[in-house]
């Protein structure tokens, strides 16, 4: 009969008497580390609804969605709503690493994801849309115009939307004016880069 070593022996009774190596889960939830990723959630304080994140999740778990119609006698403003599927999220942590805010949609420290429906395991977060004056396209979100003012500074006066919105909070617009001319005092409206164009190219240079 082989003895125990004295090592293994002196270890055995450590351990008795020390507190144990795992965590009491699911008794006692557990705290993930510091840089878990966990599941991706939006802060609406934070998040602009630029829908960066969709073009950078490599598991398509992001999705932008854009009214399709905006009604003309629609008194509330339009809204885009972005969802996030975290039951087909890989937690790569991409859009984290590449939303233009850098704290848009952020992987959190939960990890005990499980449902009976998979149709819940989704995150949503609404943003109120700009439409173009012009056409009722979409041009992006209010508060994303409201960011890019902030991070382009005096150069925002160079655009003539961004103008409008750094000089007024801007309410919802009336959309549509379809069919009518494009005129060269256009310029000074709210419009989609589409419309912009043929203001500035076919107007003014013909
Ligand atoms: S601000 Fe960040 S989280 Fe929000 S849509 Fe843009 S990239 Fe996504
Ligand atoms: S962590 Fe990766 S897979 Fe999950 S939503 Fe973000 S980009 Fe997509």
């Amino acid at each position: 009969m082989k003895y125990p070593k004295l090592r293994e022996l002196g270890e055995a009774v450590k351990s008795l008497f020390s507190k144990p190596y795992t965590t009491k889960f699911p008794k006692v939830a557990h705290e993930g580390f510091d840089g878990f990723r966990g599941k991706p959630e939006f802060f609406d304080e934070y998040c602009v609804g630029c829908g960066a994140c969709t073009q950078v999740c490599p598991a398509g778990a992001i999705a932008v969605i854009d009214p399709e119609i905006i009604r003309k006698d629609n008194k509330s403003a339009p809204k885009r709503k972005l969802e996030l599927r975290y039951d087909m999220c890989n937690f790569c942590g991409n859009c984290e690493a590449h939303c233009i805010t850098e704290k848009g949609v952020q992987l959190t420290k939960k990890y005990d994801l499980a449902l009976m429906d998979r149709k819940l395991a989704v995150e949503t977060i609404e943003k109120e849309l700009v439409v173009c004056e012009m056409c009722g396209g979409t041009v992006t979100t209010i508060d994303h115009l409201r960011w890019l003012v902030k991070k382009l500074g005096t150069l925002a006066y160079g655009n003539p939307t961004l103008l409008l919105v750094s000089q007024r909070e801007l309410i919802p617009v009336q959309s549509g004016r379809k069919g009518e001319e494009l005129r060269r005092p256009d310029i000074l409206k709210v419009m989609c880069p589409k419309c912009r164009h043929k203001v500035m190219v076919k107007d003014i240079w013909g």
